[in-house]
């Protein structure tokens, strides 16, 4: 049960977790004048379905033993949520950083997150979130195990593991469902599914000792120009339109409740938000 790259027998399940660094959700928003989110000087997280994707991998390695390892791509700042992440318990980390890759869309991002997995190699499971809240695509999971050549399960709120497959339940609108591959696979995790972990005092201090933290170039990969950053973009924002929300005028009925719901459903009525 071993991916790309397997090496000698190893113990335990070898996880690799791909996070984003996004804008606080609660901060974010968008250049009036370039029409492009601002993520300079705003409070950043890890986009918070990986944290969700992070503590299902912690889990795992809880009953299996092994290797949790996190992957991103971005600009160094992003090594601030890598460490974060071996706080709160993963191995090691690696970033893939580079001007080249400045501007890549969904494609690219995906193409150059699967040449990492490939290097790093040996792997038994990825796991993403399920998408970010930055740009929500929710592509760049499915494009990995696609590059990657492996199975994928989408969207899972619960996973497990045993005999060399992963079992992924994800909720659907009459129920769940439950779907089941072999390992090396690609699992992408719901937002909310599970209670990350805080931090830990001794993650902190293997933190400080440093060295837990690989930074690869595009040349690291060996990356075609043409296959990253804008070039290999295919995706073009033709137009952004920000929209301006009208002031909501917060009105507030004080009489007695009978009275004050005749009220409101006779101002919903008059703004047409109820029929009749
Ligand atoms: C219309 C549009 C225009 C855009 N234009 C630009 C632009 O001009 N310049 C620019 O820089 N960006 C741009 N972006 C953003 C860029 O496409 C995305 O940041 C990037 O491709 C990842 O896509 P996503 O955020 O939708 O990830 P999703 O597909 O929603 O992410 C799913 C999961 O993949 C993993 N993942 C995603 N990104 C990373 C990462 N970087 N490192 C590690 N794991 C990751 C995470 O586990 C994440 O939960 C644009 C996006 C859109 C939709």
């Amino acid at each position: 049960m071993t991916g790309p790259g397997a090496t000698a027998a190893r113990v335990g399940l070898r996880t690799i977790v791909c996070i984003k660094q996004v804008p606080k959700a609660q901060e974010l928003s968008v250049d009036p004048v370039t029409k492009t989110l601002k993520r300079v000087g705003v409070p950043s997280e890890i986009n918070p379905p990986d944290q969700n994707a992070l503590e299902a991998a912690l889990r795992l390695r809880e009953v299996h033993g092994g290797e949790v390892l996190v992957l991103s791509m971005g600009p160094t700042s992003f090594d601030e949520s890598l460490e974060r992440a071996i706080a709160m318990g993963a191995d090691r980390a690696y970033l893939v950083s580079d001007r080249a890759l400045g501007g890549s869309d969904t494609v690219p991002t995906a193409n150059t997150l699967s040449a990492a997995i490939h290097k790093i190699g040996d792997f038994d499971l990825v796991l993403c979130g399920e998408e970010t809240t930055d740009s929500s695509t929710g592509h760049v999971g499915p494009g990995i195990a696609g590059h990657l050549g492996i199975p994928q399960i989408t969207y899972c709120s619960e996973i497990e593991v045993a005999d060399g497959r992963v079992r992924g339940t994800r909720m659907i609108e009459d129920g769940a469902e439950t779907w089941e591959c072999a390992l090396p696979a690609l699992v992408t995790i719901d937002f909310g599914c599970n209670r990350p972990r805080a931090p830990t005092l001794t993650g902190k201090i293997r933190v400080k000792r440093g060295g837990l933290v690989t930074h690869w170039s595009a040349a690291d990969l060996g990356l075609e120009p043409s296959r990253i950053g804008l070039r290999g973009s295919p995706t073009i924002v033709a137009k952004v339109e920000t929209v301006q929300l009208p002031d909501r005028k917060g009105r507030i009925f004080h009489e007695e409740p009978a009275v004050a719901v005749a009220l409101l459903l006779d101002a919903l009525r008059n703004d047409g938000v109820v029929r009749a």
